[in-house]
């Protein structure tokens, strides 16, 4: 469905509820209240392991007072984007469009296959998301932030406020790695001129254009958001004091993304911002990974690097500990929020904490647990303690967007496609169209795309697609781990054949599904010499992969009015939470729902 007609639809809907079904079932149904949280990479594996340990108090008591599944199946891919879409819609990626964080562009005749457009805004979307349900039968509707919301399509302008932080990104985050000098330490964010002064031993003054700000290590260590330009648009950013030694001047600043905070009521927004400030980024994890928070314990480092990640993402934790406080305010019968930060953690730490991990040390698993429970505790359980204090009145309903397990090595499938002839490759290293019949693009959802004719200047005729199917297919289940013989991918799903049971395929979709083998991580590479790469000593935490293995399943939880206490449905999938809430709510489910509300009253 093309979101004009459902558009069309809504308006013919809402117009026909206006008079007497509202009024029938406000009557029938109790009026609810009902919070919906996301909880990115909310890994059940880990959720109930830091439940037998002790360190999940919030959501323990939330298993005895409510409903508890036994985990939630993601979508294929596993990947954010992807499954939020379902999470919000009660529709797989073959029908709500999001089918990747990155998407062909369309349309698909005037672009190459390998041009590419977000997968994470509201343009993608095709299905009805939950908050224009609730809207469409009179429900107000506060959203904090939510994938595929923006750019905000304001079907129901008086009755869904809505926020947007990251589609707004107008410059990635930066480390500043120097030495403060008797002039200081000059940098630049963006066009704006930002200089760091030293004080006493143990502070130093940050003034960004001409705002001034005190900054000492220790938590939480940033800035208030701080105002500058880029390209000549203002945006905000906040900047964190990880080191400082006052003897020698060195220093070490994370300053975070430079975001726009957008609204569709201005005043709101800026109430919001007020009350929250603005997010510092999903940051930690890359610069963990990458050694630029110095040694990791892995590595021989002395925890300062681990103490640098847990810093950066409780900062960003505080913009959602005030959206939540300022929401908390507001009226609203759906409230929708979500919650980024333990896909950092999950990302930086599970490659150490996964005991599947090839190479699986368990010293040092027990030593990064502690590191992963404290953002665990602030960033979610006590979050889930904050939600139920400050709207004790609302049934809360707990999902997520998918799991996360460990990695060791990287692989490269495109190398595997090259040397079997389906990939050509460019002198600079990235792909000759003219020569390519199939591709692995984007991020680590194994999908494969055909070089179709029906791209620019795509060279797949719809009578070759079989035979190019059948050799990629073959290629990548013989693909071996050239130093141990593994194979490196364990099934191949196609989207004609498997689409409509497994809920992929659609216009901007791949062909095919790779799974790979656990403990190899594929990259979307070009020209790798190489078919695996060595292992990295602190691993990978990552999802993608199909969302049948245990450790790429999600949490669902649900407690308050309307839930049972003790109710356990069982193996939910990632499309039956907007049914169930819309149950919550006495509304039918969204439009495009295949989702079931689940036995949990
Ligand atoms: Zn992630």
């Amino acid at each position: 469905m093309r979101p004009r007609t459902v558009f069309a639809l809504s308006f013919v809907v809402s117009l026909a509820c206006v008079t007497s079904p509202i009024a029938s079932q406000t009557s029938s149904v109790p009026t609810r209240r009902v919070v919906l949280i996301s909880f990115d990479a909310g890994a059940d594996w880990i959720v109930d392991e830091l439940i037998a340990r002790g360190k999940a108090p919030a959501f323990a008591a939330v298993a005895r007072e409510g409903a508890q599944a036994d985990a939630m199946i993601s979508v294929i891919p596993s990947l954010t984007a992807a499954a939020h879409a379902s999470l919000w819609t009660g529709a797989f990626p073959r029908s709500h469009g999001a089918t990747d964080n990155s998407m062909p562009m369309a349309p698909a005749a005037a672009h190459t296959v390998i041009e590419r457009r977000s997968g994470y805004l509201s343009d993608v979307l095709r299905a009805e998301p939950i908050w224009d349900t609730a809207a469409r039968y009179g429900k107000r509707v506060m959203v904090i932030q939510a994938s595929n919301g923006f750019p905000f399509t304001n079907r129901f302008p008086d009755r869904v406020t809505h926020f947007d932080v990251y589609a707004n990104e107008l410059l990635r985050s930066a480390l500043v790695n120097g030495s403060v000098g008797p002039d200081g330490l000059a940098f630049t964010i963006g066009d704006t001129h930002a200089r760091v002064t030293g004080r006493d031993g143990s502070s130093v003054t940050l003034t960004v254009g001409d705002a001034h700000a005190a900054l000492a290590p220790g938590t939480p260590a940033f800035s208030a958001p701080l105002s500058v330009r880029v390209g000549g648009v203002e945006g905000q950013t906040r900047v964190g004091l990880l080191e400082y030694d006052a003897a020698t001047g060195r220093t070490l600043l994370l300053r975070g993304d430079v975001v726009r905070l957008v609204g569709t009521d201005a005043a709101a927004r800026d109430a919001l911002m007020a009350e929250a400030g603005i997010t510092v980024g999903e940051v930690g994890s890359g610069y963990y990974q990458a050694g630029g928070f110095g040694r990791t314990l892995a590595d021989g480092g002395t925890g300062a690097a681990e103490r640098h990640l847990v810093n950066a993402t409780l900062a960003n934790q505080q913009y959602f500990d005030g959206a939540l406080r300022y929401a908390a305010r507001q009226p609203w019968d759906l409230l929708v929020l979500y919650a980024p930060n333990m896909d950092v953690a999950g990302h930086a730490l599970v490659g150490m904490l996964d005991p599947d991990t090839p190479g699986h040390d368990p010293a040092l698993a027990e030593k990064i647990w502690s590191v992963y429970e404290e953002m665990f505790r602030r960033c979610m359980d006590d979050y889930v303690t904050a939600i139920r204090r400050l709207a004790p009145d609302a049934t809360l309903v707990i999902g997520a967007d998918h799991g996360v397990e460990g990695n060791r090595r990287w692989w490269y499938p495109n190398a595997v496609l090259r040397d079997a002839g389906l990939l050509g490759e460019n002198i600079k290293g990235g792909v000759d169209l003219a020569t390519t019949r199939a591709l692995f693009l984007y991020s680590h959802g194994g999908g494969i795309f055909l070089n179709s004719t029906r791209f620019k200047d795509g060279v797949v005729t719809d009578d070759q697609r079989r035979d190019v199917k059948a050799a990629v297919r073959h290629a990548l289940l013989s693909a071996r781990d050239p130093e141990t013989g593994t194979p490196l991918a364990r099934a191949v799903v196609d989207t004609d054949l498997d689409g409509e049971a497994l809920g992929i395929g659609g216009e901007f979709a791949p062909d095919l599904y790779f799974d790979p083998t656990p403990g190899y991580q594929a990259s979307a590479r070009f020209s790798s010499k190489v078919i695996v790469g060595p292992p990295l000593v602190i691993g990978m935490g990552a999802h993608g992969p199909f969302p049948t293995r245990r450790r790429l399943h999600g949490i669902f939880y649900a407690v308050g009015p309307g839930v049972r206490a003790g109710a356990r449905p069982g193996i939910v999938r990632q499309v039956d939470p907007a049914p169930t809430v819309a149950r919550l709510l006495g509304i039918p489910a969204p439009a495009n729902s295949v989702g079931r509300a689940l036995p949990i009253e």
